[in-house]
């Protein structure tokens, strides 16, 4: 058996034309959508995903400005940085580009965005919406898996789902949007005894460590879907997922590719977040 190819570059792509025209409805009220996407220090991969990011907003229509800010700023620095863009109402989503340099509290500076502008949706009043059942906005990799898992026709309801890590950015986010769609949800970490044990019961299986090629195809129920949100550079400089794609393949029902699977699709619904925070801020400046 070989696995059904998820194309995540052609979903994202219908995602962000339907984006492109909410974009034009909007400026043709006046209102340009616009997303700042802080920068602090040079990281490269960092870089590569704010180009990315950038990127795509200027194909949609959307404005974005990227805020480079030095590896060495202080704590207050950012925060300052951020009160700003909170203010301004040309910002309707911001972004502060992860990880930052280590003398800064990430999570302090998470928390210090507007929440109806964290179109990364990690801010905890974010997280607890979405763990109430009340998302404003989803974080845009689970997101966009959702958005995968709906156009291959996957039904959720009774589904065993097992999600391997469990950072706040994509395992835990993602586990509880599965469990809100009915799924049993197994949500697994490095402390997991038997690992295979658990990713062998799973009718999807959703692969975020960072652990390149850890999952085998042995480890993958029959028929599953797999997706592999992981990015991982090789000595080769080519770029591999968590999921061993090749041995995987042989077993999985669908299996998403690295690249070209979840990557695309993490960028499609920042535009979607971004768009509808312009969206709300538009309705509340209309309302009464
Ligand atoms: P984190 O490092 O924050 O979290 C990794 C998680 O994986 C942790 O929960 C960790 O467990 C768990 N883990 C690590 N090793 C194992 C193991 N051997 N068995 C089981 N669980 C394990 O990573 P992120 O969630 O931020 O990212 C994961 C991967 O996804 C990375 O490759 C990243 O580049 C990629 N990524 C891709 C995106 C995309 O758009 N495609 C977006 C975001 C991330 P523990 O909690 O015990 O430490």
């Amino acid at each position: 058996m070989t696995a059904r190819i998820i194309d995540g570059k052609a979903l994202s792509d219908s995602i962000k034309a339907d984006v492109a025209q909410r974009v034009e409805a909007l400026r043709g009220r006046g209102i340009v959508p616009g997303l700042a996407v802080v920068l602090v220090g040079g990281d490269p991969a960092s870089q590569v995903y704010v180009r990315n990011k950038a990127a795509a907003c200027e194909k949609a229509g959307l404005h974005s400005q990227v805020i480079r800010l030095d590896a060495d700023i202080t704590q207050q620095q950012l925060l300052d940085v951020v009160q700003q863009l909170n203010q301004d109402p040309a910002v309707h989503g911001i972004l502060v580009q992860l990880p930052l340099p280590k003398h800064l509290d990430s999570a302090q500076v998470i928390e210090a965005i507007a929440a109806d502008k964290d179109v990364d949706g990690f801010h905890v009043s974010n997280a607890g919406l979405l763990m109430t059942g009340r998302p404003l906005f989803q974080p845009c990799t689970p997101y966009g898996i959702m958005k995968m898992l709906e156009s291959e026709g996957v039904d959720l309801w009774g589904a065993e789902a097992v999600v391997v890590g469990a950072s706040n950015i994509v395992g835990k986010p993602m586990a509880m949007l599965m469990l809100a769609k009915g799924a049993t949800v197994t949500l697994c970490n490095s402390k997991t005894r038997d690992l295979g044990a658990q990713t062998r019961r799973a009718d999807v299986l959703v692969v975020a460590t960072g652990k390149p090629d850890m999952i085998t195809g042995d480890m993958i129920k029959p028929g599953a879907v797999v997706i592999d949100v992981g990015i991982n550079r090789k000595a080769d400089g080519k770029l591999t997922g968590d999921v061993e794609f090749a041995s995987a393949s042989k077993v999985a029902g669908a299996i998403t590719p690295v690249p070209g699977g979840v990557g695309p699709m993490t960028i499609a619904m920042l535009l979607v977040n971004t768009i509808e925070a312009a969206e709300r801020a538009a309705q509340a400046q209309a309302a009464p």
